[in-house]
């Protein structure tokens, strides 16, 4: 018997993801079927005797083929979370990871700590960072900058999405190609995987992301050495530079860090305790 209701949907959906070996299959189902309807997690228990219509049906069983053929599941939904800040995705971004948010709040902190009023996101992608920080500090002007058209665009909507459009500047550039101004603070989160290395990631990383927002180049360090000789024209005497790094790079990139004169390099682990934050301060 094939399926009606919200509890076999469910049930189905679960199943015919496990088969698929998707690991998180049991909530990935409940967050597809949830977002078909438009109901809350609670929603889809109590009202587990709805019937789905052909509509809903189609397009939940359009989603569980994208999710079997490993699509990240906030492609599907268009829709992620980062910093409990709700964003816009496509595939012209990387999805905002929860590691990011060690950055975020340390830049948070860094900013309020030395009244910073000036920030300058490279490569913001989704805006996730950009957006996030003119959110919860309310007295910084932030410019994003993205080589990538269809980014800006899904940044820009984002900023958009929570009322901080006033608050940013976004310009199409190449790393500090079009910047023209000092800030007190430099961030970024730039391409960092090996090129060698992107094979070997996970399908639903390797296919589904742009590949331009992961690879930096054959030794993975590309930006960080672009960014860092040349960043001094770009920020103000006692501003912080800030970089998400991969779990193997802290020492390789405060070596470079310190060749180049700047003090106070710190690194931050993640959640999973791996290195994954580099700040420095430019005297
Ligand atoms: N952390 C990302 C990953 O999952 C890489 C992000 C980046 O290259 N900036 O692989």
């Amino acid at each position: 018997m094939s399926p009606s209701n919200v509890k076999e949907w469910l049930s189905y959906g679960k199943m015919l993801l496990k088969k698929s070996e998707i690991e998180s299959y049991s909530i990935d189902a409940e967050v597809l079927l949830m977002t078909v309807l438009n109901f809350t997690k609670t929603e889809l228990f109590t009202k587990d005797s709805h019937i789905l219509s052909e509509e809903e049906t189609e397009k939940y069983i359009k989603f569980l083929e994208k999710r079997k053929n490993f699509m990240p599941v906030q492609y599907i939904i268009g829709k992620c979370e980062f910093m409990s800040l709700d964003f816009n995705v496509n595939q012209s971004t990387l999805i905002p990871r929860c590691d990011t948010e060690i950055l975020v709040e340390y830049a948070i902190n860094s900013i309020k700590k030395n009244k910073f009023k000036t920030v300058l996101d490279i490569g913001t992608g989704s805006g996730a960072i950009a957006i996030s920080i003119a959110h919860y500090c309310p007295n910084t002007k932030v410019t994003a900058a993205d080589i990538s058209e269809n980014a800006l665009k899904t940044a820009k909507k984002n900023a958009e999405k929570n009322a901080v459009s006033q608050k940013i500047d976004f310009i199409k550039s190449d790393i500090f190609e079009n910047i023209t101004s000092k800030y007190d603070i430099i961030i970024s989160n730039p391409p960092y995987i090996k090129s060698d290395t992107i094979k070997t990631l996970m399908p639903q990383v390797k296919e589904y992301e742009p590949i331009s927002a992961l690879d930096g180049g054959s030794d993975g360090l590309y930006f960080y050495k672009k960014i860092i000789s040349e960043c001094k024209n770009y920020l103000n005497k006692n501003g912080e530079l800030l970089f998400e790094i991969g779990y193997d790079q802290s020492l390789e990139i405060s070596k470079l860090l310190s060749e180049k004169n700047f003090t106070e390099i710190k690194t931050t682990k993640d959640y999973a305790g791996l290195d994954r934050v580099v700040s420095s301060v430019y005297k």
